[in-house]
This record gives structure tokens, C-alpha cells and sequence, in this order.
């Protein structure tokens, strides 16, 4: 079935999402902050709106895919924004990584409009957004996800309800644990083989086939291999992630000891200049605390 959506933020992710619910056969308007998006979207297809309220205002359900928690509620909730122009009984998901409690503060003030909305983060990086193979893990009604659920499909191929309003936020946290973890520790082992004198893509091709294989070694070998860093996931955003996850352990009395550390590594990629390249350039870290030229 068809469905009229209006999609908010076309960006890394946003617009090959965007552009796959047009492949999909949905009708499908976009609002960005930079015009060459939209451009992208209309030339896919898509339909391009003046504004948040031009492009909600017939919609059926809104997607929104900004930033962070600060853009989530100037897009949904401020003046101008979804909530305002939307009708009662639109379905409002946001697929931005944020925390719970934004999530929670969303869900409400949608509510007292007759409003619903689902928590949707995703998984899988701009590969995963253009081939769509993502990860989706919702939080909100099953109801709601039942209705969202062709929708995700066209976007993912693991597509999970996880609880409650907040739940796919907090499933994402942990996942953005994960994965800084595994990037860290890759990059350790990259400047370890080459101190030594081994072949890089020779090592890396034989480690990817064994128990350290992992999806974080297939995706970021190649821009740890060539220091490749164009983005990709940015360190800024990574940063955003492991304050979310930092905050939200701490409130369910969770330790994450390796998680802090490397919480502290990604702070310090940032405070070095490297907030806006890919999180592989973690690389870059490991470089600087080896005494090694920074490539
Ligand atoms: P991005 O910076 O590339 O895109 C964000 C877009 O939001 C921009 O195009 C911007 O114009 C738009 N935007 C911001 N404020 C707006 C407003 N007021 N009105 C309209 N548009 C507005 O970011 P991204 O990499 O696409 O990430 C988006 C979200 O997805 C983030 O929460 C991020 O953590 C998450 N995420 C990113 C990746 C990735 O690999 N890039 C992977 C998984 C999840």
C-alpha cells in the first residue's frame, strides 16, 4: 500500500532512506536544511517541501532523521514544527539516535495532539542506509509498529520491536557501545601489525575469517587500510552517542568500565580535530598515543 510520508533531514542517511521508501512505491515529500538534498530526493522521484509544515501537512506518517536530541525537538516540537502542522492520528517516527528520555518527552507532548510516534534509531551506517540492509529497533506501541513495519522493510532487513516508547533508544545506546569498542580495539591491532612489519590486508583478510571477524572489520578495514576518513558515521556524532549511553548506564546503575575509556578516546579524536571525519579515524588516536606520524 502506498502511503504518504513526509521525511525531515536528508542527510548521510536520510536521503538514500528516503529515496528507498520512493523505490518502494510510497509517495514520498522531504524538508532539509541544505536544498541539494531535496534536489537529490525530486530527482529520485520524491517531491520537495518549502518547510517542515509544507511537507507535513498531508502526510499520513513523518519520518524525521537529524542530528540530535537538540534537532529532534526543533524539528517535532518548536514552533514550526511537526507537531504543529501535522493531523491528529499521523504516525510520527523518528529513526535519529537520541536519548530515551527526548524519546519519552516526544512521544508525550505527541500524545496530548492525538498524536503517535515511534522510537526507530537504526544500525548499519550509509552502506547500510543505501543498500537498505539497516538494523531497525523500535520502541512504541505494537500496534504502531505493526502499521510502520512495511515501511521499515523497505528500508532494513533486521527490523525489531523492543519495548516501550525509549526502548529502541536505549537498544541503540547500547549498540553505539558496541561498536566504538570494536572500531578502538581494531584500530589498536592495525597499528600493532604494522609496528611489527606484518602485511596489513593480508592480516586483516585472515583475521576477518576467524573468531575476530565482525561486520565494524569488513566495513572499516578499508578505511583504516587506505586512511580513508571521509564520513561515513562522524566522531561528533559517536561522541553524542557514548554521552547517551554513559548517562543512560549510570541511570540503571550499570558500569561500563571499557566503554568509559573509550568514551574518553572518541572526546579526545574530537578535542584533535577529528570530530568530522569517519569514526574509523579512531585510527588517528592510536597514532598520536604510539609516537607514530598521524597519516
Ligand atoms: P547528517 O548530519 O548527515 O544529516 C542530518 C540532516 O538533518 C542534515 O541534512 C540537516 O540538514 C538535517 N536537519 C538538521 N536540522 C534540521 C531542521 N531543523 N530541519 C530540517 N532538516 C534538518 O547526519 P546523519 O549521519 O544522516 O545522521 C542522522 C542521525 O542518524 C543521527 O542521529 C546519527 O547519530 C544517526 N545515525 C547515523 C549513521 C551514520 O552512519 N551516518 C548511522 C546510524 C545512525
Amino acid at each position: 500500500m502506498s502511503r504518504k510520508i513526509a521525511f525531515i533531514g536528508l542527510g548521510i542517511m536520510g536521503k538514500p532512506m528516503a529515496i528507498n521508501l520512493v523505490k518502494a512505491g510510497h509517495h514520498v515529500t522531504g524538508f532539509n536544511l541544505e536544498q541539494s538534498a531535496i534536489d537529490a530526493l525530486v530527482a529520485a522521484g520524491g517531491h520537495g517541501a518549502a518547510s517542515i509544515a509544507d511537507a507535513v501537512k498531508d502526510a499520513e506518517v513523518v519520518i524525521t532523521m537529524v542530528p540530535a536530541d537538540p534537532h529532534v525537538e526543533q524539528v517535532i516540537l518548536a514552533e514550526g514544527g511537526v507537531l504543529e502542522s501535522v493531523q491528529a492520528g499521523t504516525l510520527v517516527i523518528d529513526m535519529s539516535s537520541i536519548t530515551p528520555q527526548t524519546s519519552q518527552k516526544v512521544a508525550a507532548a505527541a500524545v496530548a495532539k492525538g498524536v503517535r510516534t515511534l522510537d526507530a534509531p537504526v544500525s548499519g551506517g550509509e552502506a547500510g542506509a543505501v543498500e537498505a540492509v539497516l538494523s531497525i529497533m523500535v520502541g512504541g506501541d505494537a500496534a504502531d509498529f505493526a502499521e510502520a513495519k512495511p515501511l521499515f522493510d523497505a528500508l532494513g532487513t533486521t527490523v525489531v520491536h523492543v519495548g516501550p516508547s525509549g526502548a529502541g533508544q536505549t537498544v541503540k545506546a547500547a549498540n553505539q557501545l558496541i561498536v566504538a569498542v570494536n572500531i578502538q580495539v581494531l584500530a589498536e591491532a592495525v597499528v600493532f601489525l604494522e609496528n611489527a612489519g606484518v602485511d596489513l590486508a593480508a592480516a586483516l583478510d585472515v583475521l576477518g575469517g576467524g573468531l575476530a571477524g565482525s561486520t565494524v572489520l569488513n566495513r572499516k578495514k578499508g578505511n583504516m587500510l587506505n586512511r580513508e576518513f571521509a564520513p561515513g558515521f562522524r566522531i561528533d556524532l559517536h561522541h553524542k552517542d557514548m554521552g547517551i549511553v554513559t548517562d543512560a548506564a549510570r541511570a540503571v546503575g550499570a558500569a561500563l568500565p571499557l566503554g568509559a575509556v573509550v568514551a574518553q578516546l572518541v572526546a579526545s579524536a574530537r578535542a584533535n580535530g577529528d570530530g568530522s571525519l569517519d569514526h574509523s579515524a579512531l585510527l588517528r588516536g592510536v597514532e598520536r598515543l604510539s609516537g607514530r606520524e598521524v597519516k
